[in-house]
């Protein structure tokens, strides 16, 4: 493990690529192996990083606990450590133009949405939290066990280290919905950054740091997911782990804590059921269907995966999704008019391709995509077609597995009744969209979803001010909300006899042995 100067501003060679050393105690530490990053809409080489191993990991740890225990970052007020995050959101905004494009180069996310969730999001988001932390309850009197006898005190404190562990789809919003309610809380960060998109992760550390964050407080390792992230799961400093990824590795996640007893948040996979009512007002329900499975190419595990249409309205309601397919424009995705990018990597597309295989296999049918588009613009990127199956049923396995890709799975229902079925038919719960113009019937439905975030008439909205996360094998805990940094602290029950008649051991007959003044 090497210490080194090298900044993520230096340029290491002469075509002006950067190379992002890791982040650990208020340092740039280096490392023998290296990631190459790729746009996965050109195949550039976009940056190099550092690639991390668990000699790094353990660093990240140890300064993490150090600079925990020291009070450095814990022991400023509530409102010095609001007033840091909130210096770093302004000067994250400041950057729009760069950190948009650098989000859409690492992830493939068309820029128009790079800037939503590279920038506009995380800055939102990292401004809430520290509102949030400006009138957060430390402490608060309990209820008062007897009149006169003893009362309590909650009180709050952050836990010490806390783990978060980010996938690639989108990497910046992602690890601010960790790193900033625990940092908020006065708690030292391990951010464990995908392999694929280490590059917004870093630049987050550079920026934390430069906004007044204190050394070791805010750390970012890099390297693979089963070495140094199921190494530091089970690092026996960590004392909580949040992670976001797949089912799969979830459930490796918490087996690994389990053996430490560290509380886990979990956010997973999922495949969400957007329903559409009879009565729903069409051209803002297609243009709602669209943005459900086709924002950042169905990479994202809220995605509306699984469209619900009524018989009465189904050819249709298809007929207006194919025509707008059809004016999407696909390709350069800096180009703030482009819809749809790549595919993360070729791994992803080919596991997306397979999944459009097996579609037709059980007898669902293509009516627009279901390839990669030709021509000389994606010739080098990840590209797959927006694709639509009909004639589905619940039991395909376009219907039951996360794709993570551009793709719908169009299922008739004849009665609500058996919409809902259909909907809760799924071992998933993260996310559902209604459309409906009565409210009431559309919110007798939303009662009904075994989901943890129900849109009627949007889709794709997660916002600090309310919780997300999932039911059933889509997660465990919830993430955002004004309640998001309860998950990063203890709480502590300070129990305070106050009794002006007699002790309450002795009212209660709890007194053990003789007292002193009856021998
Ligand atoms: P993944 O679970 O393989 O990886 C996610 C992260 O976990 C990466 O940083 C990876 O390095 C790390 N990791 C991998 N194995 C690990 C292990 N054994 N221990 C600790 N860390 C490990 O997921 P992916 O394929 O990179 O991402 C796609 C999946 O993520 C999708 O299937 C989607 O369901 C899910 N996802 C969920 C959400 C959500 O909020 N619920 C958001 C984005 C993605």
């Amino acid at each position: 493990m090497t210490m080194t100067s090298e900044t993520a501003e230096t340029s290491l060679d002469s075509q002006q690529i950067k190379h992002y050393p890791l982040f650990i105690g208020g340092q740039w530490v280096d490392s023998d192996e290296r990631y190459t990053i790729i746009d996965p809409a050109t195949g550039e080489l976009v940056a190099t990083a550092a690639k991390g191993n668990r000699e790094h990991a353990d660093a990240a740890v140890k300064a993490a606990k150090e600079s925990f225990e020291s009070g450095v970052w814990k022991n400023q007020s509530p409102a010095q450590r609001a007033d840091v995050l909130e210096r770093f959101a302004s000067a994250w905004e400041a950057r729009i133009d760069e950190l948009s494009v650098l989000t859409t180069k690492e992830s493939g996310i068309p820029v128009r949405l790079g800037a939503v969730f590279g920038v506009y999001s995380p800055v939102a988001d990292t401004r809430q939290f520290a509102a949030d932390l400006r009138r957060f309850e430390w402490e608060r009197p309990g209820p008062v066990l007897e009149p006169m006898l003893a009362v309590g005190i909650l009180r709050r404190e952050p836990i010490g280290v806390c783990l978060g562990i980010v996938p690639w789809n989108t990497p910046t919003a992602l690890a601010i919905w960790k790193a900033i309610p625990a940092l908020a809380a006065g708690n030292s960060v391990v951010l464990k950054v995908d392999e694929k998109t280490p590059v917004t992760g870093l630049e987050l550390a550079k920026a934390l740091s430069d906004a007044g964050l204190p050394d070791g407080v805010f750390n970012v390792v890099t390297g693979e997911g089963r070495d140094v992230g199921s190494y530091l799961t089970e690092h026996k400093d960590v004392s909580h782990v949040s992670f976001t990824g797949s089912t799969a590795t979830g459930r490796t996640v918490m087996a690994a804590a389990a053996a430490r007893l560290k509380p886990v948040v979990l956010e997973l996979g999922g495949k969400g059921p957007n329903i559409i009512l009879e009565d729903a007002d069409l051209d803002a329900a297609v243009d709602g269907s669209i943005w459900a499975f086709m924002m950042h190419s169905g990479q994202a595990c809220e995605s509306g995966t699984r469209l619900l249409l009524p018989e009465s309205i189904h050819d249709e309601f298809v007929s207006r999704l194919i025509a707008r397919v059809k004016t999407m424009r696909l390709g350069d995705t800096l180009d703030p008019l482009t819809d749809v990018g790549p595919l993360v990597s070729d791994h992803q597309r080919k596991r997306v391709l397979a999944y459009i295989e097996s579609g037709k296999a059980d007898g669902a049918r293509v009516v627009i995509g279901g390839g990669v588009p030709e021509g000389e613009q994606f010739a080098n990127g990840y590209y797959v077609e927006p694709t639509i199956f009909v004639d589905a049923t619940n039991d395909m396995k376009i219907a039951r597995e996360e794709i993570f890709g551009p793709v719908l799975t169009v299922i008739k229902y004849d009665s609500l009744e058996q919409a809902i079925e259909i909907a809760n038919d799924t071992e998933y719960g993260l996310s559902a969209g209604i459309w409906s113009e009565d409210i009431e019937k559309a919110l007798a439905v939303a009662r009904q979803i075994e989901a943890g975030s129900i849109w009627i008439n949007d889709f794709h909205c997660a916002t600090s001010k309310y919780p997300f996360g999932g039911y059933k094998q889509s997660g465990v805990g919830r993430e955002l909300g004004s309640s998001a940094m309860n998950d990063y602290t203890e709480e502590k029950t300070i129990l305070l006899s106050v009794s002006t008649q007699g002790s309450r051991l002795a009212k209660y007959g709890l007194v053990l042995g003789t007292p002193r003044d009856a021998s």
